[in-house]
């Protein structure tokens, strides 16, 4: 079984091609760094843009990179959502509990699978970013079963997951406003950080230099509660003996802009002006406080989801922001002390490739999820199944989902 991903769902245009046992045959990854200098961010339809320019060459890349060509391959799986919504254009309506409106951004990688597996009429595998993040996980360590904890933390998410099996998760905690990485990227730029390395890593260098203590944040906590109606799900599904019912706050993350959350001796108009001794201090500070937020998290998320699941052994952390060592290093702890094994994919599978996609549609594939070949005439005007809004752990279309 040899598997080409393709993932065009954000900034970056990135192809691989993985075999059924694992092995990564190639990994071609085209950041667009240039255009977050230009626009001090991903501006979508420039973004989509870029990744017209990118697919060919890096679908094709990947293909000469594993000494293969598309012939060889027996499937090709795709990110279909969830994504940018800012450049929602609405000329797809789909089927299920939607609208799905498409985004332009998937289009060019959806639009780039379909062509390949219609011209070599093979099978092809939709996948949920979110779920690939995870997934990829199961690849670096394959002795990785369900049930496990995910914590997935990137651009657009902060994730707490319980993940049961394929297509089959249970959200314990979500963001309520910004993703811990749009925090990094927000604090970067306010920082005056050089856009054209990624900002997160940026931050995490700064970062090393400064005190971690040196400046004060306000408290980030949030009373939201809006984690009721999963516990209860989660509380039919896993509940094997009597139920004991979880009555204490699930908080939320809060990392809404986060120039509000430093105290106001620090003028913010300047922050990007002070010496680097001081925005170091910023930096770390910035850091140490919200990772904090997250161990807090996911101690209580972890010591409740024991409760009713015993048999968890490992907590995986993946997404962009799990490429910092100093996340790995503090969520490590909160496992260890938890008696969990962390399990963290490398950095390089953490931020967006192709390898989590193609691997994703591996494991769907061969528990018999996919779509047969597009027909070879088929219609310009078809209309495809992409998934711009697609909260993890809903069913996919046909349903098959199970606990393996
Ligand atoms: P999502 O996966 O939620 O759709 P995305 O695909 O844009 O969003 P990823 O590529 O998974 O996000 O992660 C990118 C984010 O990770 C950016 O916000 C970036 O700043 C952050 N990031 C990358 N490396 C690091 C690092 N070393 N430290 C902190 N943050 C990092
Ligand atoms: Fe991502």
């Amino acid at each position: 079984l040899i598997v080409l991903g393709i993932e065009t769902s954000c900034d970056d245009t990135a192809a691989a091609v993985v075999r059924g046992n694992g092995e990564i045959l190639s990994q071609v990854v085209s950041t667009q760094a240039d255009l977050l200098v230009q626009y001090g961010g991903v501006a979508p339809k420039m973004a989509e843009e870029a990744h017209s320019r990118a697919i060919d060459w890096v679908t094709q890349a990947a293909l000469d990179k594993a000494n293969l060509t598309a012939k060889d391959l027996s499937a090709v799986a795709v990110t279909i959502g969830p994504g940018l919504s800012l450049c929602l254009r609405g000329f797809y309506i789909l089927s299920g509990p939607g609208p799905w409106l498409c985004s332009s951004d998937f289009f060019v990688g959806v639009c780039k699978g379909r062509e390949i597996a219609r011209s070599f009429q093979l099978p092809i595998i939709g996948v949920h970013h979110m779920e690939a993040h995870t997934l990829v996980a199961r690849l670096t360590d394959r002795d990785l079963q369900f049930p496990f904890m995910a914590l997935l933390i990137s651009g657009g998410h902060n994730l707490l997951i319980l993940a049961h099996g394929l297509g089959h998760y249970i959200q314990l905690g979500t963001t309520i406003d910004d993703a811990i990485g749009e925090a990094y990227d927000k604090t970067a730029k306010w920082l005056g950080l050089d856009m054209r390395r990624s900002s997160g890593p940026a931050i995490e260098d700064l970062a090393r230099e400064g005190d971690p203590d040196s400046i004060r944040f306000k408290s980030m906590s949030s009373p939201l509660m809006d984690f009721k109606c999963d516990c209860v799900r989660f509380l039919h599904l896993v509940a094997k003996g009597p139920v004991e019912v979880y009555v204490g706050p699930m908080e939320n993350w809060k990392f809404t802009a986060i120039s509000q959350l430093l105290d106001a001796e620090i003028p913010l108009s300047l922050a990007s002006s002070h010496e680097r001794s001081s925005r170091a201090d910023i930096a770390a500070s910035f850091q140490r406080v919200a990772v904090l937020h997250l161990e807090e998290r996911c101690e209580r998320a972890i010591e409740w989801a024991l409760k009713m699941e015993p048999s968890i052994k490992c907590f995986v952390v993946s997404g962009g922001v799990a490429s910092n060592q100093y996340v790995r290093a503090r969520l490590d702890q909160i496992a260890k002390n938890k008696g969990l094994q962390l399990v963290c994919p490398p950095p390089s599978l953490c931020t967006d490739n192709g390898v989590m996609v193609a691997w994703t549609g591996i494991e769907h594939f061969q528990m018999g999820r996919f779509d047969t070949p597009p027909p070879a005439d088929e219609p310009e005007d078809t209309v495809y199944d992409l998934r711009p809004r697609w909260p993890l752990g809903e069913e996919y279309a046909d349903g098959k989902s199970e606990a393996r």
